[in-house]
Order: C-alpha cells, then sequence, then structure tokens
C-alpha cells in the first residue's frame, strides 16, 4: 500500500508498504477523511519524538473497517467510523488507573505516527478496536467528524484539566483548532469570560462565534499586561495553555490568580525546560496548579463528544478552510500547516 511518511527528521514523502495485520482484538480500516496536525509538523521538522525512518504519518481519521479481527464484537466490514488520535490498550494496569493515555508507558496511548504506522495511507491498523472506535453518526459532515479524533477531545481536555466552572474567568492562550475547541467546551462549561489569546483574524472571529468574550492580540502588546488590565490587576481563574512554546508557561502563571489552574495541551516539540517563573508562582507557595494531559481517547469520549456536534452545541466544521479530495491530498495538506498561511485554521482531506 500506498503512504505518506516521515522519511528521517525534516523530511517527508510517498513510501510502498505491507498492508498492516489484523490482530484477534483489532480492526484495518481505510480512511474516508483525514487532517494533517501540527503535531505531524513537531514530529518531522523539530524531530521532537526523535528520528523515525519511513513512519506513515497521521493521527487524525475517519474511516471504514476493512477487517475485524475474531474478538471483535461491536464493528464489522463497511462500519464508517470514528478514529480517536490517542487510541490505548483499554485492558491495561494504567487505563484502570484512570490514565488510559500512559498505558504502556508515559504518552503510549499516542501510537499513530509514533510507535507505529499512522493514518495517511490506503490502510491503517487500529489496535482494540471495540475500545477504540466509534459508530460514525448518521448525517455528521465529515470534516465535523474528523475534528473529532483530536481537535475537540484535546481542546477539551484543557477544559477539563482546569476544571472550569460557572463564572470563571479564563484565558485560552493559543486559538488554532485545539485552543478554538477549548473556547467552545470553555463557554459550555459556563466560563463568564473567556480571554482568547491569538492574532490571527479568522481565528479571532470564530473564538468570538464559539464564546471568546475578548481577543488578546499579543501583536498589540504584552498580553499578561492586557489581561491584567481587563481583571483589574487580579488575573484569571482558570488558563488553558493551547499554542505557544517553552516562555508560553510563564505568561500562564503570571495572569493566574493564587488558587488558579493551568491545563496544557500544548505540545512542547522544542527544547529541555519549561519556565516557571519564581516570584510569580509564589516561590513555589502561590497555589498555582499547572496540570498537563494527552488527551484520553476512546469510543465512549468519541461518542460523547459526537453528540455535541449532532446536536448543534458545537461547530467544528467551521474550522476547516481548505479541502483536498484524494489521498494524495495529504501532502499539500501537511505543507500547509507547515507554512500556515495567515487563512488557515485547518485543512481537511476527503478520499
Ligand atoms: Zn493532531
Amino acid at each position: 500500500m500506498k503512504g505518506y511518511a516521515m522519511l528521517t527528521i525534516g523530511q517527508t514523502g510517498w513510501i510502498e508498504k505491507d498492508i498492516p495485520k489484523c490482530g484477534p482484538a483489532d480492526a484495518i480500516c481505510k480512511p474516508i477523511a483525514l487532517a494533517p496536525c501540527t503535531s505531524d509538523i513537531h514530529t518531522v521538522w523539530s524531530g521532537a519524538l526523535g528520528d523515525r525512518h519511513d513512519m506513515i504519518l497521521g493521527h487524525e481519521a475517519v474511516g471504514e473497517v476493512v477487517e475485524v479481527g475474531s474478538e471483535v464484537k461491536d464493528f464489522k466490514v463497511g462500519d464508517r467510523v470514528l478514529v480517536s488520535a490517542i487510541t490505548p490498550d483499554w485492558n491495561s494496569i494504567a487505563a484502570q488507573e484512570g490514565y488510559p493515555m500512559h498505558s504502556g508507558g508515559m504518552l503510549s496511548g499516542w501510537k499513530f505516527s509514533n510507535f507505529k504506522d499512522g493514518v495517511f495511507a490506503e490502510y491503517f491498523h487500529v489496535n482494540d478496536a471495540d475500545g477504540n472506535l466509534a459508530k460514525l453518526p448518521e448525517g455528521m459532515d465529515l470534516g465535523a467528524a474528523a475534528m473529532l479524533a483530536d481537535m475537540i477531545p484535546t481542546g477539551f481536555h484543557g477544559v477539563e484539566l482546569a476544571d472550569v466552572q460557572f463564572g470563571d474567568n479564563v484565558a485560552v492562550i493559543g486559538i488554532g483548532p485545539v485552543g478554538l475547541m477549548s473556547v467552545a467546551a470553555a463557554a459550555i462549561r459556563g466560563a463568564a469570560e473567556i480571554f482568547a489569546v491569538g492574532s490571527r483574524k479568522n481565528c479571532a472571529d470564530l473564538a468570538r462565534e464559539y464564546g471568546a468574550t475578548d481577543i488578546i492580540n499579543y501583536r498589540e502588546g504584552d498580553i499578561v499586561e492586557q489581561i491584567m488590565a481587563k481583571t483589574g490587576g487580579k488575573g484569571v481563574d482558570k488558563v488553558i495553555i493551547a499554542g505557544g512554546d517553552n516562555d508560553t508557561f510563564a505568561q500562564a502563571i503570571e495572569i493566574l490568580k493564587p488558587g488558579g489552574i493551568i491545563g496544557n495541551v500544548n505540545y512542547l516539540g522544542e527544547g529541555d525546560f519549561v519556565k516557571i517563573p519564581r516570584v510569580q508562582w509564589g516561590c513555589g507557595m502561590s497555589h498555582k496548579t499547572v496540570r498537563g494531559g494527552l488527551m484520553p481517547g476512546g469510543r465512549v469520549r468519541s461518542e460523547k463528544l459526537a453528540r455535541l456536534i449532532m446536536t448543534g452545541r458545537i461547530h467544528p466544521e467551521k474550522m476547516i478552510t481548505h479541502t483536498f479530495q484524494g489521498l494524495e491530498g495529504v501532502e499539500p495538506a501537511l505543507m500547509l500547516m507547515k507554512d500556515k498561511p495567515r487563512d488557515l485554521i485547518k485543512p481537511l482531506v476527503l478520499l
């Protein structure tokens, strides 16, 4: 089969590989919608995972089942399915402990384009099919469905980690597609004010539509100063970090009230350390909590988040700014993510 792969750090290309083998609990799918992700860019061009050779990229897919193992109960050939980017081993100790995303070792629930070939291929392998697939709801927009792989569950996880409550003042740093979903999730959770930090006009417009009350443009001044000014010098109850770099932590700590919580879902692809400013962290005694986590993945989560789309509570398809046709489309779609033209939010490939 054909797949679009990381050849080595800094290089991508088309390769030929064998169709993956289906174990007793697994499924083999062919993609019907795909999306590239900033994580793919970090993986290839920052070498964030270390070197990988001829590893097929991609972890965001909607699929059609072409083969199931003998132990799979709830899925059959021909089913159209939502596929989570994170595919834990649900029968693991880590899953029983409440952290399925770390089954098999830290972050090891992330298998596609990390420990095994990803979804940018004619076929891809899904472990623990009953635990990790969900039926594609009848009538669901394929773009919205593709956002259920990673953008929605990750953006929502930022809000879960920050434990947003009714009436909270919330800052969402980074309003790419993950941050936009954090804005939508914070609104659903009952945040009173949502400060969306970003500079791109189309992202800012969509952030407002999803529930942001204020746009904080870092090109118009220091974000700490702007948010402190808007909160009467108090700062915010919760911060969700969905973009930025190692310096972003310092700003998040500064704008957070004592007792506040940071939920980080940003993939820090470079550097050895993150920065926590000592004094603004109360010399270690501020009760400012930093929580960072990979989203859990899994069927129940996909099904629940899918309901929010089907009932019109969220509109993730509005994030899709560029659409390509056919598997060959993953190459220009990925390059678009790499180059980030200002009109881009999220590209989609339909097959
Ligand atoms: Zn992704």
